[in-house]
C-alpha cells in the first residue's frame, strides 16, 4: 500500500494583492500594507519598514476595513428637501451637488466672502483646507485643533519653537525620567507604546500625572491622582523646589534662552516688562566682563543672571531670570501650600522634584559627538539631562490650559532638557522662529482672496483681527481680544455665533468632516436647535445655508442642506504634508501620502477633489490658469504634486525636481507620486548625528532647515523663559499703545497676558461654590479615536457603552454603589448615566469615554443599539458660554489667550436616580431617520466568511 501523504498548508496565500498606505484610524498616521483579495480588503497590517510605527498595528488600525465597509458610510450627495434636523434628503448627481454648491460660494464671494464659515474636523488635509478659504478669503476658517489642543500647539510654539506630539518627542533611546501630563491613549497612540516599551525594557521610571489611572498611567511606574487643572500649580511647585535648591542648568538658560535677556523695570510705564534693546532693536544682556550692556545674541558675552542695572538711555532693567526666580521662590508654589489645591502630597512634590534634578544632572549623558554652534564654533560633545516630558488634552483642555503648558516648558528649559539626549527633542521642521513668523488676516473684500495665510500667529495687538472700536473681526472671535493668539480658531463657538449674528452674520456654514452637532459640540442639544432656528420673519434658517461633507452618517448629516458624500481613506490619495502635521520624527524629516487602494463602490468622491473642482469653478487665484482653465484637471492628486506654496516648495518633500532628485526644495515632479508608492507611501530624510541635538542653536541644523525651507533664515532660535509678545498685550489692557482693548476685555488681558506662567484655577472651578463638588472629564479609549471608532463593528465589541466612572470612597461618602444610575447635573443641565466604581481615580474627579454616546439611528446603528440606550455624553452639560459678566456680557467657555475649549473645567453633582426612572441614558433625542442610500444593517456581521477556505466535499 503506497504511504498516505499528508499536505498541510503552512502558509495559505490570504491576499492576491497589497498595497502601502497610511493609517487613518487615528492622527498617528502608521504605515500600513492593505491586502486585497477579488479586489476586496482582506486584512491590513503595519509596515515594517514605516518610520512611524515599524511594522506594530494597534486595534484601531487592523480594525480599518470595519470603517472602509461600514453600513454608515454615505452614498450618494443628498439634498435636504424636508425641515432640517428630519433628515429627509433626495438623493442627486454629483453635477447637481456641485452646481448648488458654486452658487451658493460663489454668490458670497462676490458680494461679502467672510460670510462662508468653513470649519474642518481631525482631516489631516488642512495644508490644502487653510489654502482655500485663504484664496475664497474668508478669514472664518479653522480646523480642530480649536476644540482640542491648541492651547499646547500656542504654548510650545510660544516658548521653545515647537510643542509636543507632533511637533515633537521625548528622546525614547535615552531618557532616564519621562513625565506624562494629562494624555489619554488616543494622543500619538503607537508611537508612545513603543517608546514606553523602549523605557521599560532600559528601567526608566515613568511618572504619569493624570486624574485617572487608565491606558498609559495603568503602567507608569508611579501615577500621581492630580486634581483637574491644577497641572500648572503643580509644576511651578517643582520649579520652586527646584530653584531653591539650585537645580538648574544655568549655562543652558544663559547660551540657548532669554534668561539673560534685560527686562525694563518701569511700573506703570509704556516700556514696563519688555524687552531691553540697543539702537538696532537687538536684546540686551548686561555682561559680567565689560560690567555693561551688550547684545544678547554676542557669542562672546558673559551674561549676568541676576541683578538690577541701569542702561545707557537711564532705563533700569533686570534680567528675566531674576523676574524667574524673584517669583518662583515665593512661598504661594511651596509644596505645602499647594498641596491641597493638587491633591498631592507635599512630600510627593518635593521628592518628584529631587528625583527630576537627580535624573537631569547627576545621570547627564555626554555624547561624544562634534557638532557647531549657531555662532559657528566647534563643540566636541553633547550634554544631556535625560528628563523628557509630554502632556496633551488634560493639560491644553482647561481655560488655564496655555499658562500651565508653558509652566511645563519652563520647567523643562531650567533643567536643560530642550533638544538635548535624554530630553524633549524636535521634529523636523521644528524648532520654528518663536513665535512662528505668519501673522493672521481677516481684510476679506469681495471677489479677493486673502493674500496670505488664515491662521497665523500675533506678536502684538497689532497683529489681531478687531475692527476699530475692538469688535472681533472673525465669525469665532479668534484673534481678538476675547483670545488674541487663537492660533486654531475657536471651532466650539461657530455655530453658536453663527445662529446669534455676534460678532457677525454668515450665510453658508461649510464643514468637512467635524461632528458639531453632536460630540463635537458643547451642549448639543441646544447646538442642534440652534441650526434649526428661523430667523424673526421665518423666511429662512437663521444659518442660510449649511453645506456638509463627511464619509459617514454623523448626527451632524440631518441637519445639512446639501450634503457632500467623502470616500473612506482606502478609497483616495491624502498628503500628510510638512506644511500641515507631518511624520516626521527626531531623527529625520518625514512626510507621507495616502493612495487609493481599492475603487469607490458609491457614488463618493474625495472631499480633497471637490474642494479643487470648487475653487476652479469658482474661479479662485491659485485654482484656474490665466485662460480660466482648471489648474489641476488631475484634482487632489495633482495639486498633491503640481501645487508650489513657494518657488521649488510643495505639499510634499521627497523627490522633487524634475527627476526626483532634490528634497524639499525642488520644481514639481511629474513622477512624484509614483516614488511615493514604490517607497511604501512615505519619504524620509535622516539628519546627520551632527545636526540632532540642540537644533534651536545648531548651525549645522539650522543650515540644512533654511536650505528645505522650514525656516526662513538659519539664525539662533532663542527659547522664551520670557514673553515679551504677552507683555506687549498686558500693556496695551493697562493703557498703552494705540491698539488698546475695549473697557470690558481690559481687566482680563492684564490678568492673563502676564509674560511668566501663572496658576489660576480654571473659570468653572469657583470653590465657593460647593454646589457642583465633582470635576468631570472624559479621554477616548485605547480602541477608538474620535467618534470614527465608535461605529466600527470590530471595535464596538470592546465599547459599545460607557458608564460614568467613579472613585469607590467618593461613592461610598455619596451613597452610591456599584452599577446605580445617576444624574450628572452641571450648572447648564443633567445627563443620566450608569456608574462604575473604580479606586484609580482622583477622589473629586469623575470620568467617561468620550463620543462612545450615539443619537439614535446615527451612525446607521440600530436605534436600540447600547450606544444609543447605554452610551452618553458629557457634552450635554457643557455650555459654550461663562455665566454672564456684569454688563450681561457672556464669554466662550475658553481659555483667555488661546481660545481653547475648556471642555475639562467642569464641575457637576451626581444624584441617585429614583427606582422607578428607566434604566437608560438620557437626554434622548429623537431617533434619526436613515438617509436614502444608506443600506439596512446587516444584523449578524459575517464579514470574511467569503474568504474561508472550503473543506473537502463542501460547496
Ligand atoms: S496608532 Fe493610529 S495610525 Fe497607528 S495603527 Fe493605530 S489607529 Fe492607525
Amino acid at each position: 500500500m503506497p504511504p498516505v501523504e499528508e499536505r498541510i498548508e503552512t502558509s495559505r496565500r490570504l491576499s492576491d494583492e497589497a498595497k502601502f498606505s497610511t493609517c487613518y484610524m487615528c492622527a498617528c498616521r502608521c504605515g500600513i500594507k492593505v491586502h486585497l483579495k477579488d479586489g476586496r480588503i482582506r486584512y491590513i497590517e503595519g509596515n515594517r519598514d514605516h518610520p512611524v510605527n515599524h511594522g506594530v498595528l494597534c486595534a484601531k488600525g487592523s480594525a480599518g476595513l470595519m470603517n472602509h465597509y461600514s453600513p454608515a458610510r454615505l452614498t450618494q450627495p443628498l439634498l435636504r428637501v424636508g425641515p432640517r434636523g428630519a433628515g429627509v434628503f433626495k438623493e442627486i448627481g454629483w453635477d447637481e451637488a456641485i452646481a448648488i454648491a458654486t452658487e451658493w460660494l460663489g454668490d458670497i464671494r462676490a458680494s461679502d466672502p467672510k460670510r462662508l464659515a468653513f470649519f474642518t474636523g481631525r482631516d489631516q488635509s488642512q495644508a490644502l483646507t487653510g489654502w482655500w478659504a485663504a484664496q475664497f478669503g474668508t478669514p472664518n476658517y479653522a480646523a480642530h485643533g480649536g476644540f482640542c489642543s491648541v492651547n499646547m500647539a500656542a504654548a510650545g510654539l510660544y516658548t521653545v519653537g515647537g510643542s509636543f506630539w507632533e511637533f515633537g518627542e521625548p528622546d525614547w533611546e535615552h531618557t532616564r525620567y519621562f513625565m506624562m501630563f494629562g494624555v489619554a491613549e488616543d494622543h500619538d497612540s503607537n508611537p508612545i507604546k513603543i517608546g514606553l516599551g523602549k523605557l521599560k525594557g532600559r528601567g526608566a521610571k515613568f511618572v504619569s500625572v493624570n486624574p485617572v489611572r487608565t491606558g498609559y498611567s495603568a503602567i507608569a511606574d508611579e501615577w500621581l491622582g492630580i486634581r483637574p487643572g491644577s497641572d500648572g500649580l503643580f509644576v511651578l511647585s517643582l520649579i520652586h523646589e527646584l530653584l531653591k535648591a539650585d537645580k538648574i542648568d544655568l549655562p543652558f538658560l544663559a547660551r540657548y534662552t532669554n534668561a539673560p535677556w534685560l527686562v525694563v523695570r518701569n511700573p506703570g510705564g509704556a516700556d514696563d516688562g519688555l524687552i531691553a534693546r540697543d539702537l538696532a532693536g537687538r536684546p540686551l544682556c548686561w555682561d559680567r566682563t565689560h560690567n555693561a550692556a551688550v547684545d544678547a545674541a554676542s557669542a562672546d558675552a558673559s551674561p549676568v543672571m541676576v541683578g538690577e542695572f541701569t542702561l545707557a538711555n537711564g532705563q533700569r532693567a533686570v534680567p528675566a531670570f531674576q523676574l524667574v526666580a524673584e517669583r518662583y521662590l515665593d512661598e504661594r508654589y511651596a509644596p505645602e501650600t499647594v498641596e491641597r489645591e493638587v491633591g498631592i502630597a507635599a512630600t510627593v512634590i518635593r521628592r518628584i522634584a529631587a528625583e527630576l534634578a537627580h535624573a537631569a544632572f547627576e545621570q547627564e549623558i555626554i555624547l561624544q559627538q562634534p557638532w557647531t554652534d549657531w555662532a559657528g564654533r566647534r563643540q566636541e560633545t553633547i550634554i544631556g539631562r535625560p528628563v523628557a516630558m509630554h502632556a496633551m488634552r488634560g493639560i491644553s483642555a482647561h481655560s488655564n490650559g496655555f499658562h500651565s503648558c508653558r509652566a511645563i516648558h519652563l520647567l523643562q528649559m531650567l533643567l536643560g532638557s530642550i533638544d538635548c539626549p535624554g530630553g524633549f527633542r524636535y521634529k523636523p521642521p521644528f524648532p520654528r522662529p518663536i513665535p512662528p513668523l505668519v501673522k493672521p488676516l481677516g481684510e476679506s473684500q469681495a471677489d479677493r482672496s486673502l493674500g496670505g495665510a488664515v491662521l497665523g500667529f500675533p506678536t502684538g495687538p497689532a497683529d489681531l483681527l478687531v475692527e476699530a472700536d475692538g469688535r472681533p473681526k472673525r465669525l469665532d472671535k479668534a484673534y481678538s481680544w476675547e483670545a488674541p493668539l487663537a492660533a486654531h480658531g475657536l471651532m466650539h463657538m461657530v455655530i453658536h455665533n453663527a445662529w446669534k449674528g455676534d460678532p457677525c452674520t454668515i450665510d453658508t456654514l461649510f464643514l468637512y468632516m467635524a461632528n458639531m452637532g453632536w460630540n463635537s459640540a458643547m451642549n448639543p442639544g441646544e447646538t442642534l436647535r440652534k441650526l434649526t432656528d428661523r430667523s424673526a420673519d421665518g423666511a429662512s434658517y437663521r444659518i442660510p445655508h449649511f453645506i456638509y461633507a463627511d464619509a459617514y452618517f454623523s448626527e451632524t448629516v440631518a441637519y445639512a442642506d446639501l450634503v457632500l458624500p467623502d470616500t473612506t481613506y482606502l478609497e483616495r490619495y491624502d498628503c500628510i504634508s510638512l506644511l500641515d502635521r507631518p511624520i516626521s520624527d527626531a531623527d529625520a524629516a518625514a512626510d507621507a501620502i495616502r493612495q487609493p487602494v481599492v475603487k469607490p463602490d458609491r457614488n463618493v468622491r474625495p472631499f480633497q477633489d471637490v474642494l479643487i473642482e470648487l475653487g476652479a469653478r469658482l474661479k479662485l487665484p491659485g485654482f484656474v490658469e490665466p485662460d480660466g482653465k482648471a489648474k489641476f484637471p488631475g484634482l487632489y492628486a495633482d495639486y498633491m504634486v503640481n501645487h508650489q506654496r513657494a518657488p521649488g516648495i510643495g505639499l510634499l518633500a521627497g523627490w522633487r525636481g524634475k527627476d526626483g532628485e532634490k528634497s524639499g526644495v525642488g520644481e514639481p515632479n511629474p513622477g512624484q507620486l509614483e516614488r511615493y508608492i514604490a517607497n511604501g507611501c512615505f519619504w524620509r530624510q535622516e539628519l546627520a548625528p551632527n545636526q540632532r541635538y540642540l537644533r534651536h542653536a545648531n548651525k549645522d541644523y539650522l543650515d540644512w532647515a533654511a536650505g528645505m525651507g522650514f525656516i526662513p533664515k538659519p539664525d539662533q532660535i532663542v527659547l522664551q523663559v520670557y514673553s515679551e509678545v504677552l507683555q506687549k498685550f498686558r500693556l496695551a489692557a493697562t493703557g498703552h499703545g494705540p491698539v488698546q482693548p475695549p473697557e470690558r476685555d481690559s481687566e482680563r488681558v492684564a490678568r492673563y497676558f502676564d509674560p511668566l506662567p501663572i496658576w489660576y484655577r480654571p473659570f468653572e472651578q469657583d470653590p465657593a461654590s460647593g454646589e457642583f463638588p465633582l470635576h468631570a472629564v472624559t479621554q477616548r479609549p485605547m480602541a477608538m479615536y474620535h467618534s470614527w471608532g465608535s461605529q466600527n463593528a470590530w471595535l464596538r465589541q470592546i465599547h459599545t457603552s460607557n458608564r460614568l466612572f467613579v472613585n469607590r470612597a467618593r461613592a461610598k461618602a455619596l451613597g452610591l454603589a456599584d452599577d446605580d444610575w445617576v444624574w450628572i447635573e452641571s450648572r447648564d443641565g443633567r445627563v443620566k448615566a450608569q456608574i462604575k466604581l473604580m479606586e484609580g481615580v482622583n477622589e473629586d474627579t469623575v470620568w467617561t469615554w468620550n463620543a462612545v454616546g450615539k443619537r439614535a439611528g446615527a451612525w446607521n446603528l440600530d436605534p436600540a443599539a447600547p450606544e444609543a440606550r447605554q452610551g452618553f455624553l458629557l457634552n450635554h452639560v457643557i455650555a459654550e458660554l461663562l455665566p454672564p459678566q456684569p454688563d450681561g456680557y457672556r464669554y466662550a467657555n475658553s481659555d483667555p489667550i488661546t481660545g481653547q475649549a475648556a471642555w475639562y473645567d467642569l464641575k457637576v453633582r451626581l444624584i441617585k436616580a429614583e427606582a422607578s426612572e428607566k434604566r437608560e441614558t438620557a437626554p434622548r433625542l429623537p431617533t434619526l431617520a436613515r438617509p436614502s442610500g444608506l443600506p439596512r444593517p446587516a444584523s449578524i456581521l459575517r464579514y470574511g466568511a467569503a474568504f474561508r477556505g472550503r473543506r473537502e466535499g463542501e460547496r
